[in-house]
This record gives structure tokens, C-alpha cells and sequence, in this order.
């Protein structure tokens, strides 16, 4: 493999499956009703820059009406011992095709990342799978992988890479999500900080962590976070591609901080072109719904400086798998 630097962007896409439990649709909705305008305007930017994305999607969003959802409902579903993390429990309220119900399917819109041709469409499980919730079974998580890797077959993609819901990752599943064929994830940062293992301790500590990771997004608080991805997987059966940044939305009361935000993105881009290593970005389509502009601003201001890289020192953009093929067959 060419020693170069790596630009990765990995987006949660899920609209409702993936806030139904902690966000209201009050508060959210507009959010939310967003995704599909974010998804347009993601895609016309990506083109201008080529920039490549790694769409990981929830599996039910590829259905296009409530009874193809039905059809590809897991076999076993998640017994989740808090029961407000059950998906499965919406279907009631589920409408009956994407034209009804723009939250809860987007087909077309997925039919549109694909003919886009320059990005890669990954899974974020079947139905936004909380893998380290207690109740649930390594049979119920493999249920749901088979489901996610079926529901996109009609549409001729074949998914290898995931990002797992709430970034819980959980070394026990790794193993199913490489049996059916999925060759990366993306894992945490190292900083114990964006851990997301719960512990009694960590509970009551929970107020800290947000601080903490507030502020690391505008403050050099935890260093780049960026990685020599072969040295990292010298072993590894399905790769790891850690997180390197989650792109924080706008934040209207804290303003005056967005371009120390940028900041923070741009100077790890740079230190990971300098040292041939990746840096991954990640955000949800649903965290630009609101403030879009504002949004866009910062996100081309990244992608400037990423050409700018892509100049000086070979930086190059990468969907997770392509990254993930070209660590495989070095
Ligand atoms: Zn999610």
C-alpha cells in the first residue's frame, strides 16, 4: 500500500430509528424532516470536492412502503431489558409507504447515494442495535446482521463495512459481523472519554464526560486522534477504523467557537497527511436538519482544506471499505 494519508467520512444515517428512544419528535422533528435536503445538498458537495462517504445505514430505511419492512424483519429481535430501545415497538405508528413516511423509510433517497457512484453504502445494523444493552443475545444481533445484509440485496448492494449504533462496540459481535462478510467498523477514540462500556463509576461521571467531550471539539484536549491504520490492524480479522472526530453540529449559543471547532478538524486533517495516517470523521445526516447553512459552511471549509492536502501531500479520500481493501492487500 502507497504510504499516504487517509480522509475517511462515516455518517450515521437514520433518521427516526436512531433518536426515537432519546428525542422527541416536538423538539426534533425538524431535524429530522431535514434529512433528505442534508442528503442533496451532502451529495452536490461531495461532487464539487470529490469526497467520498461512507453512508452507514439502518436496514429498515431501505424498505419502500410497511409491508416489505415486514418481510424483512429480523427472526429474533432484540429483548432488550429497557423496553423504550425497541424499535420494533413502532411499527404500530409506521405509515404505509416512503411517500407517507419520510422518517421512517428513504429508499429513493438511498436509490440516489448509489447512482451518485462516488460514494459506499454500509450498514448501522437493522434496526439501530444497542450492543452493549443488557437483555439482548449475540443470536438476536446475528438476526439482525443477516436482516441488514438482505433488505439491500434487491438494490445490488452488498454491505462490508459498519458503524455500530451509539458507537457501542461490542468484541463479542465482531466475530458474526465478519462471518457475513463485513470487513470494517469503526471503533472509539482511545481517550476514556468516548468509551461508551458503562460502569456504575461512569454513570455518575456522565456529566463530566459530555463536558469533556464538548470541549474536546473546540480544545486540543485528547491529541488528533489519528492513526497508522496497518500497524493498528497488523492482526486483525475485520478491521478497525476508529473515529478520529464527531463534526458537532452548529451550536447557535456557542457561536463564537465554530471557528475553533473547524480549527480542531482541519490541524489533525493535517497532522494525519503529514504522517500518512487517517483521520476519520463521522456525524448523523439529522445533526445538519437544523442550522443547514451554518452547517454546510463548516463542512466546506473541511473540505477545502482537505483539497488543499490532497495538493501538498497526497491526501486521499476513501470510503471505509476501500481504505479497509487496501489495509487487507498490502
Ligand atoms: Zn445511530
Amino acid at each position: 500500500m502507497k504510504k499516504r494519508g487517509s480522509f475517511v467520512i462515516s455518517l450515521d444515517y437514520e433518521i427516526h430509528w436512531g433518536v426515537f428512544d432519546a428525542l422527541s419528535l416536538d423538539t426534533y422533528g425538524e431535524n429530522l424532516k431535514n434529512v433528505n435536503l442534508v442528503i442533496d445538498r451532502l451529495l452536490s458537495l461531495c461532487d464539487k470536492y470529490q469526497v467520498k462517504i461512507t453512508f452507514a445505514t439502518v436496514g429498515m430505511l431501505f424498505a419502500g412502503s410497511k409491508s416489505t419492512l415486514e418481510k424483512y424483519n429480523p427472526i429474533e429481535i432484540p429483548s432488550y431489558d429497557n423496553q423504550k430501545l425497541n424499535p420494533f415497538k413502532l411499527m404500530s405508528n409506521v405509515g404505509v409507504d416512503e411517500q407517507n413516511d419520510r422518517l421512517h423509510f428513504a429508499k429513493s433517497t438511498l436509490q440516489k447515494i448509489k447512482q451518485n457512484g462516488l460514494h459506499e453504502i454500509g450498514t448501522h445494523t437493522y434496526s439501530h442495535y444497542n450492543c452493549l444493552a443488557s437483555g439482548q443475545t449475540l443470536a438476536q444481533f446475528k438476526a439482525d446482521i443477516i436482516a441488514a445484509k438482505e433488505i439491500v440485496k434487491p438494490m445490488d448492494i452488498n454491505v462490508e463495512s459498519i458503524v455500530f449504533p451509539k458507537n457501542q462496540v461490542n468484541d463479542d459481535y465482531l466475530k458474526v459481523c465478519y462471518d457475513n462478510g463485513i470487513k470494517s467498523y469503526r471503533g472509539t477514540e482511545k481517550s476514556a472519554i468516548y468509551n461508551t462500556k458503562s460502569s456504575p463509576l461512569k454513570k455518575k461521571l456522565v456529566p463530566l464526560i459530555r463536558l469533556g467531550r464538548l470541549m474536546d471539539g473546540y480544545f486540543n484536549l485528547t491529541g488528533h486522534n489519528t492513526y497508522n491504520v496497518e500497524k493498528l490492524n497488523a492482526d486483525a480479522a475485520i478491521v478497525n477504523l476508529p473515529s478520529s472526530r464527531f463534526l458537532r453540529p452548529y451550536h447557535s449559543k456557542l457561536s463564537f467557537l465554530e471557528p475553533l471547532k473547524v480549527t480542531r478538524i482541519t490541524k489533525s486533517m493535517k497532522h494525519a497527511a503529514k504522517n500518512n495516517e487517517l483521520f476519520h470523521l463521522w456525524w448523523h445526516p439529522h445533526n445538519f436538519g437544523a442550522n443547514m447553512d451554518e452547517n454546510f459552511k463548516n463542512l466546506e471549509q473541511i473540505f477545502k482544506a482537505f483539497t488543499h492536502l490532497k495538493e501538498s501531500h497526497n491526501f486521499e479520500s476513501k470510503t471505509m471499505t476501500e481504505l479497509t481493501l487496501d489495509i487487507l492487500n498490502k
